[in-house]
């Protein structure tokens, strides 16, 4: 059976915007030391905007039109935001390309009038064997060194350009971040982008451990790495790039409102309404409750 104490506990976190989907995770959160956390769409918003665009070959409106129509039927921030800039650009984007495929944390390759489009980071690229040119490579570096997330475009194996999504950190993850280093947990960034884009994000969250460029499997292995030498783990994401770290962290917690279907699903706890400040909160309720059953 559970404690009075337990269901009270799930009741109060569920009224604080906290789901606990079991008592065992409402224990558990308590006695977390690590906190490893995804950037993308967890400590910043996740409702990016396309900022740059750098043609290469061809013409902006072509870069863009190729890279919108492979990720048109796509669910992932930066294809939203890809498209949406492509909309206000005034370019006709289709409902979706002939055949997609995503490559999770990679990007997107998708077949639009007879051409293989490859939309996403430069190991996407890098791994069909395409050629990054110089001026390609120096855009990326640019952009990535100004904090903004470079997306590399090709048709076949010409690459068109680059495009920069932006995106804004949450303005309350600095002060989740505080508040959890004060309740003596350590916090970790996992992010599958640029380690660039990755440093400006952790400076304006005070983080100083960060991983950049990995893979799903690379947040899972760094959490089982965490909890190997003794660490209680919780993991924080809100993507399906996370799901297998959120599955095997001592506590998984999804973005709940702004959170793919998956990482809800595989997650112990979710906050509600995506307020990075309920998870030190969900930590202290924890706490409360576990103290007052002894
Ligand atoms: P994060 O771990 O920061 O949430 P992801 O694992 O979702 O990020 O993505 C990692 C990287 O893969 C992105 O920074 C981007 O370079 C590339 N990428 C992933 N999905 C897409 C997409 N749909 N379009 C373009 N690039 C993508
Ligand atoms: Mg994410």
């Amino acid at each position: 059976s559970i404690p009075v104490s337990i269901v009270a506990g799930i009741g109060r976190a569920a009224r604080d915007g906290i789901l606990v989907k079991g008592g065992e995770h409402l224990e558990t959160v308590g006695r977390v030391d690590v906190l490893a956390v995804d950037k993308t769409g967890t400590l910043t918003s996740g409702r990016p905007s396309l900022s740059d665009i750098a043609a290469i070959t061809g013409s902006p409106a072509e870069l863009v039109t190729w890279a919108a129509a492979a990720e048109a039927g796509s669910g992932h921030p930066l294809a939203r935001a890809i498209v949406e800039g492509a909309k206000r650009m005034g370019v006709d984007v289709p409902a979706h390309a002939d055949e997609v495929n995503t490559i999770v944390g990679r990007g997107v390759e998708a077949r639009w009038r007879g051409r293989m489009v490859r939309v996403g980071s430069a190991r996407l690229l890098a791994e069909a064997g395409i050629v990054i040119p110089p001026a390609a490579q120096d855009a990326a570096s640019a952009l990535a060194d100004a904090g903004r997330t470079p997306v590399l475009v090709s048709v076949d194996a010409v690459v068109l350009g680059v495009l920069a999504v932006a995106d804004r950190v949450r303005e309350e993850a600095a002060a989740a971040v505080q508040e959890l280093s004060r309740a003596g947990v350590r916090v970790v960034m996992l992010t599958g982008d640029d380690a660039r884009v990755a440093a400006s994000v952790a400076a304006e969250t005070r983080i100083t451990e960060v991983h950049a460029v990995l893979l799903p499997e690379g947040k899972l292995e760094l959490v089982q790495a965490l909890q190997a030498e003794g660490h209680t783990v919780a993991m924080l994401g809100d993507g399906v790039n996370d799901a297998p770290a959120l599955a095997v962290a001592d506590v998984g917690v999804a973005m709940g409102a702004a959170g793919s279907d998956l990482a809800i699903e595989t997650a112990d706890l979710a906050l509600m309404r995506d307020d990075l400040l309920r998870l030190p909160h969900a930590l202290r309720l924890s706490r409360r409750t576990v103290s007052a059953m002894r």
